[in-house]
This record gives C-alpha cells, structure tokens and sequence, in this order.
C-alpha cells in the first residue's frame, strides 16, 4: 500500500465506507463506460470488477438512452413491478426509471462509482447508428458531458462496446459519440479509448473487424482484439469459483430484460480492441491493463489459500 491508499483505508474506516467502494483516491486505472443501455456493461463485468476490487481504480458510467425500448422482453418482470411492462405505451413509461434502478442494482456489485444519465430516446431495435445520431439523439449534449468528465476525472480509458455491423445500432452510435468525444480532446490528456467484446475461447476463428463503413471514427488499429481477460480464472476455495458469478449477479439484477438472462453462463473472454485514433498510445495501455488484470489475485484469495 502507498501513502495515499493507507490514508484512504483509514478515512473509509472512519466514515463508515467500505474500503471497495472508497474510490477517492484511486491509483489504479480510471474508467468512463460509454454505452447506450443498461445492461450492456454486461460485456465487460468481470474487468470492471477486477478493476473496482482488485487494483484499486475505479470506474463510472455513462448511459446515453433512457432504455425505454426494450419492452417487450419484459414479460416475467410484469409480475415483479406489478406493472404492464410489455404493453408499449406504459411499458416505454415505466421502463426508465426501472431500468436505472437495476443498472444501479448491479453496479453495486461490480463496483460502479457514478452514474450519468443521458435519457437519450430509446427507439427500440435497429441496426441503423444513423437514425438516432442525426434524428433522435441530442448528440452534443452526449459528447460535451464525455468531455466534462474527462476534464474532472482524467480517465485512462473509456470503454465502449466494438461497433461490429450485426450489433445493435444504438451500441453503434454510443460507441461513436464516445469516439467523437475521445477526438475532440488534446491528445496529450486523452484517455485511451477501448472497444469491448464478449466471446469464447472455444471459437476457433476470430471475427476480424477493421471499422465500421461509413463511420471513420471507428477505424481499429489492429484487426482483432489485442487483451482480454478470461471470467473463468479461478479463485477460492479448491479454485471453484470464477468471475463469471459476479456477471450472472450483475444480468440477473436486469430483471426486466428478459432475454439478457439468457447471457448467464455464456461468453468466456471480455476482449479489447485498439481504436486508431490511439494511435501509438493504445497498444501499451490495453495490453498493460490485460496484464495487470491477469496477474491481480483476487485479494481474499492471495498466496497460499
Ligand atoms: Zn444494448
């Protein structure tokens, strides 16, 4: 422990803080998620936990849409809210503030610090990033609070999901405003922006990605990921347990989207990309922070337990 984390520990005892969630004074890696639902921190969960738990950063949240479109998947959470979830008109009414609240629910666990609530229109499902960047979304609104974040927060990186062509548009757009931000900004106090995924280390071939056409801002630099981190490292007793339970902790509480329970249990590998607007800088910090996630134990379980 350095000066400041004992002096942190100290102050957290006094205040009645857990010392996970006293993130004051982090040392370790700082980071903005930019994503356009909730539940889609879901991609990188067991990094965000490794990273809020275990090497002392922390890490806030963005979310650009209100996520009133997901509905319809909210068939067995009608009983829970005791309200008509899957009927469009009450469920796009009540879905906002359900939604945060489960964002927030699962945050604990993952050790979210802030949460920032953009309440951009959710249209509902569409591959098209256009229609919401040109049409429905307040996009500057988006892109100054990146900026005033950063300005308050110096993040080392912002996180963003890969925007591949079959994933959600609003994944798309999220990630691309988050870009335009990370662009918009000195190059010498910029973060290192990441583009996430989820896959198994069963797939024998990776899926290349090189940007996406028609936007530029989303050229990589590298045409498959260049870190990852596995959810199947085992820790704890007899090494059972993984951080894949922490992420099916944080996809139940995602109640009201009924097919994201479906993800429990499935994808192995939370993978980084390097965007080209890094530059040279990118490659060192992502692979950087893969080693310090994979050589971080997980602090109950250090040495010889
Ligand atoms: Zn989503």
């Amino acid at each position: 422990m350095n000066t400041s984390t004992i002096f942190a520990f100290l102050l957290s005892l006094f205040l009645g803080f857990s010392f996970s969630q006293f993130h004051m004074f982090a040392s370790g890696p700082k980071i903005l998620i930019v994503t356009a639902h909730p539940d889609d921190e879901t991609a990188f969960a067991a990094t965000i936990y490794k990273v809020t738990h275990d090497l002392n950063g922390l890490a806030d949240i963005l979310l650009v849409t209100n996520g009133e479109g997901g509905y319809k998947y909210s068939t067995l959470a009608e009983d829970i809210y005791g309200r008509e979830l899957t009927d469009e008109q009450s469920g796009r009414k009540a879905l906002p503030t359900i939604r945060k609240k489960e964002l927030m629910a699962g945050g604990e666990y993952i050790g979210l610090r802030d949460y920032f609530f953009m309440d951009q229109q959710d249209t509902g499902y569409t591959l098209d990033a256009d229609s919401v960047l040109n049409i429905v979304w307040d996009t500057s609104i988006v892109i100054r609070k990146i900026k005033e974040l950063h300005g308050r927060n110096n993040y080392d990186y912002v996180f963003t999901l890969l925007p591949v062509s079959g994933t959600h548009g609003h994944h798309k757009a999220a990630s691309i405003l988050a870009l335009r931000a990370v662009k918009s900004i000195a190059s010498e106090v910029r973060p290192i922006i990441v583009g996430c995924s989820v896959t198994d280390s069963t797939k024998l071939i990776p899926d290349p990605f090189l940007g996406l056409p028609g936007f530029p801002e989303t050229a990589m630099n590298t045409q498959l990921a260049i870190g990852s981190f596995n959810r199947l490292t085992p820790f704890g007793f007899q090494q059972k347990l993984n951080y894949q339970i922490v992420v099916n902790w944080l996809i139940a509480e995602h109640k009201s989207q009924g097919a994201m329970q479906l993800a429990m249990g499935k994808g192995q590998l939370e993978q980084f990309w390097d965007y080209a607007i890094n530059g040279n800088a990118g490659k060192e910090k992502i692979l950087k922070l893969a080693e310090l996630l994979r050589n971080a134990p997980l602090k109950k379980y250090q040495q010889n337990k």
